[in-house]
Order: C-alpha cells, then structure tokens, then sequence
C-alpha cells in the first residue's frame, strides 16, 4: 500500500502467508478439529509460507510435530512456532551468544542452545523463565538473586494458567508473578498478546505483516497481538471465545468464522487472486532481492566492475529502505 490516507483492510493485496494459532483452532484436548487437515494441506498443495504458532514454551517443534500427529495432523516441525522460539529470536538480536540462567523445558533450552546461548549460574546477563512441570524452590530462588544482582528478566509467555484433565496448572505468568514479587521487577514477556512474537515469526519465514494473516481463538492474545502486528485477523469460534464475546472489546477481528473448515476455501481464493494478479511473481522476484542483500558476501563482484556494483548495491539497498518505510 502506498497510501498516505488511512486505508480498510479490504483495500490489502490477497493473503499470500498465513499465521495459525494451534489450540482451539487446530486441535481441542489433543483432537483435531474437522478441516484442520485440509487446512495445512491446502498451505502445502499451493506452497504458501505459514507457520502453527504457540505460546507453550516446553516443547520442542519436533515435540509439537509429533504430538500433532497423535492427533491426526501432519505438520512438519519448520512450521512450528513457539514462544521459547521467538524468545531466542529477540535475545539474537539484543545480545548475541550471551549468557542466561534458564528454568524451562526442552523447547526454551534447546532454542536458546541453538541459538548460540550458554546456559550459566555465574552471572547471567539475563533470566529466562519458560513454562515447565516442576518447579523448583532452588531454581527460582537462584533466579531471584541473579535478578537482584542485575540480570534482565525475561519471559516466554504471560499465561498465568493452563489446561490439564484433572483442571488448571498455574503456568509461566504464575511463577514470573512470584520472583516479581521478591524482586520488584517484572519480566518483559515474549509470546502473545506480545506482537513480537508473530514479527519474530513473519521474519523466520520471510514475509511481510500486510500480505499476512492470523487466525485464532482469542481476542485477548491471537486478534489483539495481529492487530498490533498489522495483520488481517481471522477469529474462529472453535476455542475460547463466543460470538457474543467479541463486543466485550474495544477492537474487532477483521472477520470471523465458525471454525478453521471455513478457512479452506478462503486461503484457496487469496492464493489464486494472488498468482492471477501477478503478486506471486513479484513476491518471488522480491524474496530473492532481499536474500541478496542479507547475504552479499555470496555474491561474487567483478574487481572492474567495483564503482558500478557498489552503485547498484546502493539503488538496492535504496529500493529495499523505501519498501520497508512505505
Ligand atoms: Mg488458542
């Protein structure tokens, strides 16, 4: 859009990738929902970037991948977004390789890990706190000391409970609440309503917020953090949330729908509005100009041809600045 006035969203190009929430969307107390299946399949058919994204912080994608296909759905691990994920994203690129003290599962240690981080009880430069299943009165003690001492405190995700069969767990919000209230400091949380999350995630996968959109089930963290994110936000009453729910808020989805099985047709439409239009084309042809750049040391210039390179790298990278500023 290059527009100075104030646009509807109805005015965006077609969706071309798509961000989906995974509980009470896809599936519901491990079971799938009806029309999950064709959902990603109809992603994978036409090769439309996408990613299933949570803010449980204890597993792994291979994790999710798996216990996603105990309950009938088939979803590759690469389109799997966590909390514990986009937490390692922004600590990249605050402090690079730094050091933290974790409590957490797999899904936050292995992120951080691959990530370059060391995982220390000598002087931290952060805390990170992710959802786990056993809490441990000395693990939370230490990280309240390392908070005292001048480590930053992080979060995966402000969730204060979750589900289980036997009823709710208390969960990551609950025990940041607790070394909050002995530290008088409160961490910044990662996952949503936080819409850094969801930019974490367009960047993994290389797209942008306006051809972009989510669908979830809350308005409270799944619209508000798409909103915030500048997606177009698609509510299905599958989950948490009643019709009636939706005018308890201040902003609304950009539409809703019954459940994810209405979404089929609607990710179908936009892909075939996008290749008719010629927007996949251009995309494709932009995605490799950005790669360019982000890795030009690939590139080989020719020692002659130096004053002319450095001048297309410059309209490039100018043609790169005005696209992102628009
Ligand atoms: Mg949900």
């Amino acid at each position: 859009m290059n527009s100075e006035k104030p646009f509807s969203l109805d005015e965006l190009p077609p969706v071309t990738s798509w961000l989906c929430d995974m509980d009470g969307v896809l599936v519901r107390e491990e079971h799938a929902i009806d029309g999950a299946q064709d959902f990603i399949d109809a992603l994978h058919e036409h090769e439309i970037p996408f990613l299933i994204f949570t803010n449980n912080s204890i597993y792994t994608p291979r994790d999710l991948s798996a216990r996603l296909s105990h309950s009938g759905l088939n979803v590759p691990e690469e389109h799997i977004w966590t909390s514990a994920l986009a937490t390692a994203a922004f600590l990249t690129q605050q402090s690079p390789k730094s050091s933290a003290f974790v409590i957490g599962e797999a899904g936050l240690t292995t992120a951080l890990h691959e990530a370059g981080y060391v995982m220390t009880e000598t002087s931290p430069e952060y805390v990170v706190l992710g959802e786990t299943r056993s809490y441990d009165f000395n693990a939370i003690t230490r990280a309240i000391r390392f908070i005292e001492a001048g480590a930053k405190f992080i979060a995966t995700n402000p969730d204060v409970t979750g589900p289980s069969e036997e009823g709710i767990l208390p969960a990551t919000g609950s025990v940041a609440a607790m070394i909050t209230k002995a530290t008088g400091k409160s961490p910044y949380f990662i996952g949503k309503p936080n819409s850094i999350m969801l930019r974490a995630g367009l960047n993994k996968i290389g797209v942008h917020s306006e051809g972009t959109a989510l669908i979830g089930d809350r308005m409270d963290t799944d619209v508000q953090a798409g909103i915030e994110a500048g997606l177009r936000t698609h509510l299905v009453l599958s989950g948490s949330t009643t019709k009636a729910e939706i005018n308890n808020f201040p902003f609304r989805p950009y539409k809703v729908h019954n459940s994810i099985a209405d979404m089929v047709d609607v990710v179908i439409e936009n892909y075939k509005e996008a290749e008719e239009t010629g927007l996949l084309d251009k995309l494709e042809k932009d995605r490799e100009e950005e790669e360019m750049l982000r890795s030009p040391g690939e590139t080989k210039f020719d020692a002659g041809e130096d004053k002319k390179d450095e001048k297309d790298e410059k309209d490039s990278k100018k043609k790169l600045f005005d696209k992102f500023t628009r």
